[in-house]
C-alpha cells in the first residue's frame, strides 16, 4: 500500500538522526538502475533539511547478464564500484553513503568502510522502511545478543525437523544491524534487526534440515517440502529432498564453483515488527526480503562468500535461509528456543 512522500520524508530525518548525520556533512546517495524512485526523492528532501552537503552518484548495473535472477543479491562479484576510481573516491571522501543502488559483499564497500565513511542501505519498498521504521531500542536488543555471540566459541542449532549442526565462531568480527549507521565506519541496513557472524573455515559439522514453510533467499520461496543438507568440514556436501532441494541443488551447481557450498553466515533475527509471513504477498521483484532475514527468533544461515567479513572467498553465490522453530545454542546460552527468541538483560 503506497505511503506519502511526507511520511517518507520524516522516516528519512528519523533514520539520519539516530545515525548522528549533522548539519554541513557530506552525503551521498548511490543509485542504480532499481533505485526506488520516492525513496530517492525523499532522501534528497530530508537530507537538504538537515543542512548536509549532497550529492548523487548513479552507477550503471553489472552481472545482469551472467545472473539467473533480477535480484540484487542474487550474484556478487564485482560491482559498478570496482577499477572505478571516482566513484570511489567520491564514496570515500563523504560522511555518509546512502546506498539505495546495493552494494554489497565487495572490496570496495569495505574500503569505503575503513575509510570512515557511514553506508546505510535501504532498498525495500517504501511501505516496508516505514513499518520498520528502526528505533534506539532495536540497537539495546542487537547489541544484548551479539555480546553473547562474541563470547562464544561455538553455536549449535538443532530442531524437531532433524537439524543438528554445530559451527566453529570466533575467527570473525560479528555483524551487528539495527538499521542505523550511529558511528564512524559503521555498515547498516534499514531496515534489519539480526545479529550474526561467520562460522570459522572449516568448522561446520552436522545435519541442516530445512523444513516446509522455511525460506530461501534469492529464490524468495517458502521451502514445500523438507531439503536435508549434510555439512562437512565447512562445506554442504549432499543436498537431498524433493523438488526444492533439485531445484536448490541446480542454483548452486550452475555457479561452476566448490565455494559457493561453504557456510557463510550464521545468526538469528531479533526484530518484531518483521514477519514470516510477508514474504507471500509481494511480488519478486517488490522486496529483498528482509521480513524473512530479521523476523525474531529466526536462525538464518546462509551458504558462499565470507569477504565481508575479512575471510578470502568471494564465491558470486550467496543464499541466505532463514528458518523457523530452531533452538539455538550460543556456548552454553540457548539463545533462540523453538523459534522463540530468549531474551538475556546483559549489563
Ligand atoms: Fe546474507
Amino acid at each position: 500500500m503506497p505511503v506519502s512522500d511526507a511520511q517518507m520524508v520524516a522516516a528519512w530525518e528519523h533514520v539520519l538522526g539516530l545515525s548522528k548525520l549533522e548539519a554541513g556533512q557530506s552525503v551521498t546517495i548511490l543509485t542504480g538502475p532499481m533505485t526506488h524512485e520516492q525513496t530517492l526523492r525523499t532522501a534528497l528532501v530530508a537530507t537538504e533539511k538537515m543542512g548536509a552537503v549532497v550529492n548523487r552518484l548513479d552507477m550503471l548495473p553489472k552481472n545482469g547478464e551472467k545472473a539467473l535472477s533480477r535480484d540484487l543479491l542474487a550474484y556478487l562479484g564485482d560491482t559498478p564500484l570496482t577499477g572505478n576510481a571516482p566513484a570511489l573516491a567520491m564514496l570515500k571522501s563523504s560522511d555518509m553513503v546512502l546506498d539505495l543502488m546495493t552494494l554489497l559483499f565487495s572490496n570496495e564497500q569495505v574500503e569505503i568502510l575503513e575509510s570512515g565513511t557511514k553506508i546505510l542501505l535501504a532498498v525495500e519498498p517504501p511501505e516496508i522502511l516505514l513499518r520498520m521504521l528502526p528505533q534506539a531500542s532495536d540497537k539495546e536488543l542487537v547489541e544484548n545478543a551479539t555480546a553473547i555471540l562474541t563470547s562464544a566459541k561455538t553455536m549449535r542449532v538443532t530442531s524437531k525437523a532433524g537439524t543438528d549442526v554445530t559451527f566453529g565462531i570466533g575467527d570473525f568480527p560479528v555483524t551487528k544491524e539495527w538499521g542505523f549507521v550511529d558511528e564512524p565506519g559503521r555498515w547498516d541496513h534499514w531496515p534489519s534487526g539480526f545479529c550474526a557472524t561467520f562460522a570459522n573455515e572449516g568448522s561446520s559439522n552436522g545435519t541442516i534440515v530445512i523444513d516446509t514453510g522455511d525460506i530461501l533467499l534469492p529464490q524468495k520461496c517458502y521451502v514445500n517440502g523438507p531439503i536435508r543438507l549434510t555439512v562437512k568440514n565447512g562445506f554442504i556436501t549432499e543436498i537431498a529432498g524433493g523438488v526444492d532441494a533439485a531445484l536448490l541443488k541446480e542454483y548452486m551447481e550452475s555457479f561452476d564453483d566448490p565455494e559457493v557450498y561453504a557456510i557463510s553466515h550464521i545468526g538469528w533475527g531479533t526484530q518484531t515488527k518483521a514477519h514470516w509471513s510477508t514474504l507471500g504477498f509481494y511480488d519478486r521483484e517488490q522486496t529483498i526480503g528482509m521480513d524473512a532475514r530479521a523476523f525474531a527468533g529466526n536462525f538464518l544461515f546462509s551458504t558462499g562468500p565470507n569477504n565481508e567479513a575479512g575471510g578470502s572467498r568471494t564465491s558470486a553465490c550467496h543464499i541466505d535461509i532463514p528458518m523457523r522453530n530452531c533452538t539455538v545454542k550460543v556456548g552454553d546460552r540457548t539463545v533462540v528456543e523453538e523459534g522463540k527468541v530468549v531474551l538475556h538483560k546483559l549489563s
